[in-house]
């Protein structure tokens, strides 16, 4: 597999700062007609346009998808979902995001996970969170054109909740509830929009559907202002 350098975080790839992670990552075993080799199973780089203005931030790295792949929200569902409408959107050159080599582009848009590991049943424990927020801190730092983090997910949200209040942009978690297309405006004048998750049962049970993913996106580009010349 291609030796991925995250772009902001070079040491990222690295860490090994989780045990349980760590070991997890050790021992998960591939999906049926794969093999261990074809995985990536190191914590999975951040990914786009490092100038861009909007900066998606998911929760972690699924264990079939962007752990095997290397790249957030490729090769699951919730990826299939989510790539073809950034297309739509005009975030992307190309629908598909399937390997990391795959030659797809972002334009104005970064993303990345709140847990760069792929955690035992998709529940990272609040000291992985903790742990893994320094990366998340200096990902907010250099990015440096971001005036929209469009988090995906309760959890993603929660867990940038965490990192604005370390930065001192916000005092109270409980004054910032989660919602769907539910936007703050914090007083750096970044904007920060909650949206439901894309996972497969999400999509599959209509809590997310394309009009309204892509409703969000629309309410993102907007909130980033005109478009960059
Ligand atoms: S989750 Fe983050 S802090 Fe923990 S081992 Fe992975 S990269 Fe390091």
């Amino acid at each position: 597999m291609t030796d991925l350098c995250d772009p902001l975080l070079p040491q990222l790839i690295h860490c090994q700062c989780c045990p349980r992670l760590v070991d997890y990552l050790a021992t998960l075993p591939p999906k049926r007609g794969r093999t261990r080799e074809e995985y990536w199973n190191r914590p999975v780089p951040g990914f786009g346009d490092v100038n861009a203005r909007i900066w998606l931030v998911g929760l972690a790295p699924g264990a079939h998808g962007a752990n095997r792949t290397g790249r957030p929200f490729t090769g699951d569902g919730a990826g299939d979902f989510m790539y073809p409408l950034l297309h739509q959107a005009g975030f992307s050159n190309q629908p598909d995001s399937v390997r990391c080599d795959d030659a797809l582009t972002l334009n104005d848009l970064y993303i990345s996970n709140s847990v760069k590991c792929v955690p035992p049943g998709n529940k990272p424990l609040a000291s992985e969170f903790h742990q893994c927020r320094d990366y998340l801190v200096r990902e907010w730092h250099q990015l440096e054109q971001v005036k929209v983090i469009l988090t995906l997910g309760r959890d993603a949200f929660i867990s940038v909740l965490h990192l604005l209040k370390s930065q001192g942009l916000i005092t109270r978690l409980a004054d910032y509830p989660f919602g769907h297309d539910v936007c703050y405006t914090l007083d750096n004048g970044q904007q920060l929009l909650a949206c439901y998750h894309t996972s497969r049962y999400n999509v599959q049970t209509g809590r997310i559907t394309p009009a309204s993913f892509l409703q969000v996106l629309r309410h993102a580009r907007q909130l980033a202002g005109a478009d960059r010349g």
